[in-house]
């Protein structure tokens, strides 16, 4: 019988991100401030074998969906191998991945092949100019290629995440809807959160009015619920083009959260918006059997908080983005 992961508050656990760096090769302005030195030692992150270790003890405990993440994780050394291991392990259904894509050109059929079913892209602007002043590389072209190659590759859907900042113009974002009906990617907006000091500069923004405005303008209707996910859904007449909107801020989803973060130094985040973290590497390291994790695991979860504090305190999160496995 399948095993259930449930929190204090009833709800089911069932997906775990898992950060594989700390590190980018971007410098998104909301995320990773340009003069960030804060990075762990890569002697601090956990080996393959340990990820391995941890992403099979959530598994028999009933976790389903793994994520890989970063920092950007195409970036690890070794990343595919990592991925070949992990889609590997019984309980493991959908193996996921978030880049911003600069090297996916080169990874994408590797990384398809090792076992990645899905893939999410992090692309804020079709703007070369802009594209290069948000993350301080003109690698937009490269960003480009790796969808093609995605595609190329099999994966489908492919889903654009785009952060909405305040200053994100409305035309900006028709751009973007053109193109990814175009292109027949489903695009998901994300309203800036105000994590570490980077977050809180993008400014508060609600996305509400902006649902708003492109329901009309390109005429979408209510889609379904997907996939367990945080994003609700707006979807084109034809049904051929999915619009999501992901409103951490002005309108919180904590009551479905079905995940907790596993950052690239071994810290069980239990949420996004909560600096509380189980230290899941020092267990490891301590030699302790499976039973014994998975205890410590099932401990973790039941403090999770009932919701994150971005709203009723801001400034308390002041952990980087990449730091957090996004
Ligand atoms: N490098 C990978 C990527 O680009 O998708 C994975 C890590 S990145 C931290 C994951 C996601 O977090 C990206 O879509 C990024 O735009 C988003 N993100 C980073 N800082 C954010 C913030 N302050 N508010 C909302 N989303 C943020």
């Amino acid at each position: 019988m399948q095993k259930v992961l449930q929190d204090g508050f009833g709800r089911k656990i069932e997906y775990l991100r898992v950060s594989v760096t700390d590190r980018c090769d971007l410098r998104c302005r909301y995320c990773l401030p340009k003069d960030f030195h804060g990075f762990d030692a890569r002697a601090e992150w956990l080996g393959f074998d340990e990820i391995e270790r941890l992403v099979a003890a959530f598994a028999r405990l009933g976790a389903t969906r793994v994520r890989l993440t970063g920092g950007e994780p195409l970036t690890r050394r070794g990343i595919v191998q990592l991925v070949g291991q992990l889609a590997r392990l019984p309980g493991v259904q959908d193996l996921s991945l978030s880049t911003n894509a600069t090297q996916m050109a080169r990874l994408a059929m590797p990384l398809r092949r090792a076992g990645v079913n899905r893939i999410n892209v992090s692309l804020d602007t079709l703007d070369r100019g802009r594209f290069k002043a948000l993350t301080g590389r003109d690698a937009l072209p490269d960003v480009l290629a790796g969808l093609a190659a995605a595609r190329v590759a099999g994966f489908a859907p492919l889903k654009i995440n785009m952060v909405i900042l305040a200053d994100t113009q409305d035309d900006e974002i028709d751009t973007m809807v053109a193109y990814c009906r175009e292109q027949g990617f489903v695009l998901r907006l994300i309203e800036a959160m105000p994590i570490g000091q980077a977050g809180r500069q993008a400014g508060r923004v609600d996305i509400q009015p902006v649902i708003v405005r492109l329901r009309s303008k390109f005429q979408l209707v209510d889609g379904l619920a997907s996939g367990g996910g945080p994003a609700r859904y707006l979807v084109s007449g034809d049904g051929r083009f999915s619009l999501g909107f992901i409103t951490a801020m002005s309108r919180h989803f904590c009551d479905t959260c079905n995940r907790v973060r596993l950052t690239a130094a071994g810290r069980l985040l239990l949420c996004l918006g909560d600096d509380a973290s189980v230290d899941l590497r020092a267990l490891l390291r301590q030699g302790v059997d499976d039973a014994r994790i998975e205890a410590e695991i099932r401990a973790a979860i039941a403090t999770k908080p009932q919701r994150h504090e971005f709203t009723a305190s801001p400034d308390r999160i002041v952990r980087v983005m990449s730091r957090t496995g996004g």
